[in-house]
């Protein structure tokens, strides 16, 4: 599933390809042939991320609404524009790029009213600024669940995935399994500033890279798929050899060190 910092950097690409002329908005696969119509021969005014919820607003009264789920692509082409491939739900032209979306959870209008629900109900977003740190740190501590699932909680950090939140609490030597609440205030602060500094370095590369590169003796952008990650899916740490855990936590799997995660 795309995590945060992919919707922030598709937000950031659709301002920068959409937002001169007004686009050429169409459903090549016709379940949002409606919707295109809506769209079509609008220009757009601005596309803005919340966590994982991507929100394009082309200055009418409804707002187009995206969320990629687990396997939803919004996908850049560039001029000449092919002929749609595959299940196309929505593909926005502008001109010189156009954008097809395939797979998303949800891509429907909303209201201003209805996008302000969806955000209200969102917790601190790492990717965004003035978020309330205190209440935040006192959101996440409210709960017994494991540590590992509660990062998952969209209403409490938003934007936050599978990925990431194996290797923010690997950085932190935080196990999943430790009750939410005995997490203590600078274990809160190391988790979320990892976050924020992770999912920032994260969008400016389109992809997650965690490791240090001092550690890896390259730069971050060159680093390849073995290299970029601390514990995700791995098998020993790189840091300490020791062999990694796997547990399913809050539903999904998850790989920390037992040494350098203890408790
Ligand atoms: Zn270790």
């Amino acid at each position: 599933m795309p995590e945060g910092h992919i919707i922030h950097r598709l937000a950031k690409e659709l301002n920068e390809t959409l937002g001169k002329r007004p686009v050429h908005a169409t459903s090549p696969q016709g379940r949002f042939s409606a919707g295109a119509e809506v769209l079509n021969g609008e220009r757009l005014v601005k596309a803005d991320a919340f966590g994982k919820y991507l929100f394009c607003d082309f200055g009418l009264d409804q707002i187009l609404h995206i969320h990629l789920g687990l396997i939803g692509k919004l996908r850049r082409l560039h001029a000449p524009i092919p002929e749609p491939v595959g299940v196309i739900r929505l593909r926005l032209e502008g001109d010189d790029d156009a954008w097809d979306l395939s797979g998303p959870t949800r891509c429907d209008l909303i209201s201003p009213d209805e996008m302000e629900s969806i955000i209200s109900r969102l917790g601190a977003d790492p990717l965004r600024r003035n978020s309330d740190l205190i209440q935040t740190r006192e959101l996440l501590r409210s709960s017994r669940k494991p540590i590992g699932a509660r990062v998952l909680d969209q209403d409490v950090i938003a934007g936050i995935g599978n990925v990431y939140r194996a290797e923010i609490l690997f950085l932190c030597g935080i196990s999943p399994l430790r009750p939410s609440n005995t997490i203590k205030d600078d274990e809160f602060d190391c988790l979320w500033s990892h976050t924020v500094e992770l999912m920032r370095i994260g969008k400016r590369l389109g992809r997650i890279v965690t490791t240090d590169p001092t550690e890896i003796g390259k730069p971050r952008g060159r680093m390849n798929d073995s290299e970029r990650l601390y514990a995700y899916k791995q098998e020993h740490c790189r840091r300490c050899g020791t062999e990694l855990v796997v547990a399913k936590v809050g539903g999904r799997s998850i790989w920390y060190c037992p040494t350098c995660q203890p408790g």
